[in-house]
C-alpha cells in the first residue's frame, strides 16, 4: 500500500506558511513504514529540532483504479479517518529553499500517525464535516472539511491520472491552518465531528 498526501490544501494554512495558492493539488508519498496505529507514541526523532502536527482528513481506497472521472470517485472509498502528517519543518524550510524533494521531512518512521476508519456512510456530506485537534486538552487546528481547496472527489480524479489506486491505499487530503511544534510529553486527539478517532502520546 502508499500513502498520498495533497500539500496547500487550505487555504488559510497555504497563507500560514507563506506558500501560494497551488493552481493544481501538490502531490507527495509517505511509505508504509511512516505509519503509527492508533495509541502508539510517537517518539521525537534525532535529526529536527521543529516537528510540527498537521491534522488531515484520511480516505482509505477501496476499490483499483486509473484515471477515475470526478463523477464516480466517491465510489472508490467507503471509509474515512484522521491521521496526522508530521512534518520536519525545519528540513522541510531548506529543501524548499534549495528545490530539493521533501521526504526527509515528511515520510520518516512514524511520521503518519492513522485513527479509526469509520463509514463515510454515517456523514450526509464528507465534504462537509468537522476536524478538530486538541493537544494536551487544547484546540489546536478546528476546521470544515468544505475549505479544502481540492475536494476528495477531485483529488482521486487528479492523482489517478498518474498513480493507480489500489485498495488500502490513504489519501491524507492537506490540512487547515494552525500547525504548531509538538514537544515531550504532549499529548494529542483528533475528532471527527466530535467522535475522537485518534490518540496517542509524543516520548
Ligand atoms: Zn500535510
Amino acid at each position: 500500500m502508499k500513502i498520498i498526501c495533497i500539500g496547500r490544501n487550505y487555504a488559510e494554512h497555504a497563507k500560514e506558511l507563506n506558500n501560494e495558492i497551488p493552481s493544481e493539488p501538490i502531490v507527495f508519498l509517505k511509505p508504509d513504514t511512516s505509519i503509527l496505529r492508533d495509541g502508539e507514541a510517537f517518539y521525537l526523532p534525532d535529526f529536527s529540532s521543529d516537528i510540527h502536527h498537521e491534522l488531515e482528513l484520511v480516505v482509505k481506497i477501496s476499490k483499483n483504479g486509473k484515471n477515475i472521472d470526478r463523477k464516480f470517485a466517491h465510489r472508490y472509498y467507503e471509509e474515512i479517518s484522521l491521521g496526522i502528517d508530521f512534518t520536519a519543518r525545519d528540513l522541510q524550510q531548506k529543501m524548499k529553499e534549495r528545490g530539493l524533494p521533501w521526504e526527509r521531512a515528511k515520510a520518516f518512521d512514524g511520521s503518519a500517525p492513522i485513527g479509526s476508519f469509520v463509514s463515510k456512510s454515517k456523514f450526509t456530506d464528507v465534504q462537509n464535516v468537522q476536524i478538530e485537534l486538541k493537544v494536551n486538552g487544547e484546540s489546536r487546528q478546528n476546521s470544515s472539511t468544505s475549505l479544502m481547496l481540492y475536494p476528495i472527489d477531485v483529488i482521486i480524479e487528479n492523482i489517478s491520472k498518474f498513480i493507480t489506486l489500489k485498495t488500502g491505499d490513504l489519501i491524507f487530503t492537506g490540512t487547515p491552518s494552525g500547525v504548531a511544534a509538538i514537544k515531550k510529553g504532549d499529548l494529542l486527539e483528533g475528532f471527527l465531528n466530535n467522535e475522537k478517532l485518534i490518540s496517542f502520546e509524543v516520548k
